[in-house]
C-alpha cells in the first residue's frame, strides 16, 4: 500500500477521547526503543510522523493515526521502562485494559520485537496479554539489517518458539534501515483489517 496521507488525530488517555470515525484499527505495541516509531514511519513513508524514542516520564498516551482515511494505527506506549513508578505503571495498565477490552474496531496488533535477541520476559507477557483479548498478532522482528542474513531464519524460529506463537499468528523480518519487509507488513495488515 502506498500511503500519501497520514495524520495524528489525537493523543488520547481516556476512552471518551478515542476517535469515532469507525475505521478499522491496528494497534502497535513493543518495548520502548525497540524501533516502533521507525516501523510506523517506514510504513507511511514519513521521517517523523511518529516521534522516535519517547522518553519515560512523558505522558503516556494512545496515539491515533488516520492512514489515508482507510485505517488507523494506534501507537500504544512502549513497555518496559526501567524508571517508571508503580502508580505510572498502574495507570498504563488501566489505559491498556480499557483500550484492548473495549475497542470494537480493533482488528489486530503489530507487536514489534528486536530480531537480534530472544524476546524478553516482558515481550512474552505482552504477547500472552494480547492473546487474552483474542486479538490476531503480527510479530515484526525489526532491525533485521543488524543480523547476518544466514542467521535470520534461526532468529525468527527462536522468537516464534520463545513467544509460543499461535499457528495463525505471523512473524516477519523487518528493517527500517533497508525497507525490508515493508510490502509484506502491509499485506499482513491489510489481511487483518479484511
Ligand atoms: P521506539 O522507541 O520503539 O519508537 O524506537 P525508535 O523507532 O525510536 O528506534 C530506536 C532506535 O533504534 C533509533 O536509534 C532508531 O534509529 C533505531 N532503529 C529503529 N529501527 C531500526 C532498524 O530497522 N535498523 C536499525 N539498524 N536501527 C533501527
Amino acid at each position: 500500500m502506498k500511503v500519501n496521507e497520514a495524520e495524528l488525530l489525537i493523543s488520547a488517555v481516556r476512552q471518551d477521547q478515542y476517535p469515532k470515525n469507525g475505521l478499522p484499527e491496528i494497534a502497535l505495541a513493543g518495548r520502548s526503543n525497540v524501533g516502533k516509531s521507525s516501523f510506523i514511519n517506514t510504513l507511511v513513508t514519513r521521517k517523523n510522523l511518529a516521534r522516535t524514542s519517547g522518553k519515560p516520564g512523558k505522558t503516556q498516551t494512545l496515539n491515533f493515526y488516520d492512514i489515508e482515511g482507510r485505517l488507523m494505527f494506534v501507537d500504544v506506549p512502549g513497555y518496559g521502562y526501567a524508571k517508571v513508578s508503580k502508580s505510572e505503571r498502574e495507570a498504563w495498565g488501566r489505559m491498556m485494559e480499557t483500550y484492548f477490552s473495549s475497542r470494537e474496531k480493533l482488528r489486530g496488533v503489530a507487536m514489534i520485537v528486536d530480531s537480534r535477541h530472544s524476546p524478553s520476559a516482558l515481550d512474552v507477557q505482552m504477547y500472552q496479554y494480547l492473546k487474552q483479548f483474542e486479538l490476531p498478532v503480527l510479530v515484526i522482528a525489526t532491525k533485521a539489517d543488524k543480523v547476518t542474513k544466514n542467521k535470520r531464519p534461526k532468529h525468527v524460529k527462536n522468537i516464534r518458539e520463545t513467544l509460543e506463537l499461535e499457528k495463525a499468528d505471523n512473524i516477519l523480518l523487518f528493517s527500517a534501515e533497508t525497507g525490508q519487509g515493508k510490502e509484506d507488513a502491509w499485506k499482513a495488515i491489510q489481511a487483518m483489517i479484511g
